[in-house]
């Protein structure tokens, strides 16, 4: 017997079939004698439509109502799958953040969970064999007794913190691929389903816009060693062998895994867009006067390129910045232009980062230059790069992105042969 996390996406509950669906895959592991919490997000496409609402209904919202209606997605189906279960004949009940209660930070839209009380839920556990059905997304911030929701995707977070809350043996995410790929699968369909990553290689995958888990899901795991397996919710329950391994991909840590590859995965995100500040007075303090102001209003500055700007004697500094954050960071430069004092702005928007992970680079030289060599053997001109320990990056023009994804997936030899 052991105790386990189910979490199940927005496409696993986006309708009652599939609601019923799920509720016979958490009956398969009552039936085997495990205790059972499960976390549901909202039903496919439910937040989107709630932020559009919050944004048609003032587009300057505050924070903290945008936060109380777009919780209410995963109220609906963590009430739903509850009902589903009892009716198969299975005790569950549902819970909302503030019951259980997932305490968080109180950065509404993006709250970070601070502590999780697992008791009441064990307790049910042990007197009534109760399945918890816990709505994802969702905290309550304790000074201020408010509703917080844990940012896009948040629902991986909670069905990880829940799991370290309670000691699950394992959390399992379903959603609708059966694992994690090198690289998105429905954009490289010669993508390959790894049967182990690292902690630390999901985290670059995932922090560079493979979106099958929320990073702080993952940062969460690797904190508290928690095997997170990923795995398909649209296998029948029915044909699932209770005893064997399904298909899927283990989070795990580092030392679990046998064979290495240098590269173990492609990810890319649109998300991005570019500025240029043009010719600047070459002089100590420049990059402060610009960035100094871009961390005062909190903008995450990524890639940085200085280079010599046409004239020969200033000079020119590139950055990118979320695209969500775009305007917010012109106006910001533009209102320290006096203080910067550089010529002219240039922007992009349609840009895409492409990035290359693996762990074994940090013992492999060269990896990151085979990639120039066969971008640029595509035609495909790089615009910005940044490298780190176990990953690098290049700044490309967003129409590229998958070409530039399927050739570095070729060039690593990840396809599926
Ligand atoms: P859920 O609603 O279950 O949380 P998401 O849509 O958030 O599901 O995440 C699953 C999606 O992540 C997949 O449909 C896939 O397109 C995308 N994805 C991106 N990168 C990868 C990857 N490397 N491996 C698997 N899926 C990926
Ligand atoms: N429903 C939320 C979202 O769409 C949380 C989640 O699905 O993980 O972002
Ligand atoms: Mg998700």
């Amino acid at each position: 017997m052991g105790r386990l996390v189910m979490k199940f996406g927005g496409t696993s509950v986006a309708n009652i079939d599939r609601i019923r669906n799920v509720a016979r895959h958490v009956k398969r592991e009552v039936d085997a004698g495990h205790d059972v919490a499960v976390v549901v997000s909202a039903m496919s496409g439910k937040t989107n439509e709630l932020v559009e609402w919050s944004r048609d209904a003032s587009p300057m919202h505050d924070a903290r109502e945008y936060d109380a209606v777009v919780a209410s997605g995963e109220q609906v189906t963590s009430g739903l799958l509850a009902i589903a279960l009892q009716a198969i004949g299975i005790q569950a009940r549902s819970w909302q953040g503030w019951q259980i209660p997932i305490r968080t930070s109180d950065v509404h839209a993006s709250a970070r969970i601070l502590e999780v009380d697992g008791s009441e839920i064990v307790n049910r556990f042990k007197d009534r064999k109760e399945v918890a059905v816990i709505a994802g997304f969702q905290g309550i911030n304790p000074q201020t007794n408010r509703i917080t929701t844990l940012g896009r995707g948040g629902s991986d977070t909670s069905a990880v913190a829940i799991a370290a809350a309670i000691h699950a043996d394992r959390c399992d995410i379903y959603t609708d691929v059966d694992g994690v790929y090198t690289t998105d699968p429905r954009v490289v369909p010669k993508a390959r389903r790894l049967d182990k990553i690292a902690f630390e290689d999901m985290l670059e995958l995932a922090s560079q816009g493979a979106k099958v888990l929320q990073v702080r899901s993952v940062e969460l795991g690797m904190v508290h060693n928690m095997p997170v397996f990923v795995r398909s919710s649209f296998d029948k329950p029915e044909d699932i062998d209770p005893h064997g391994t399904p298909p899927g991909t283990l989070i795990c840590s580092e030392e679990e895994i046998m064979e290495s590859h240098v590269v173990t995965g492609i990810a890319f995100s649109k998300d991005e867009a570019q500025i240029s500040v043009r010719q600047i007075e070459d002089k100590p303090g420049v990059a402060a006067s610009i960035f100094g102001p871009l961390a005062e209003a909190n903008i995450n500055v990524d890639m940085i390129v200085q280079n010599v700007s046409e004239d020969g004697k200033t000079t020119d500094l590139t950055f990118t910045v979320p695209a969500s954050d775009y305007n917010r960071a012109r106006d910001t430069i533009t209102a320290s232009k006096s203080r910067i004092g550089y010529a002219r702005l240039d922007s992009a928007t349609d840009v895409a980062k492409v990035s290359v992970i693996g762990s074994g680079m940090r013992s492999h030289a060269g990896v990151a230059a085979q990639a120039f060599k066969a971008l640029a053997a595509r035609n495909i001109n790089i615009r910005a790069i940044t490298t780190s320990e176990i990953k690098f990056s290049v700044l490309i023009d967003a129409a590229y992105t998958e070409l530039a994804v399927r050739t570095l997936h070729t060039l690593y030899g990840l396809d599926q042969v």
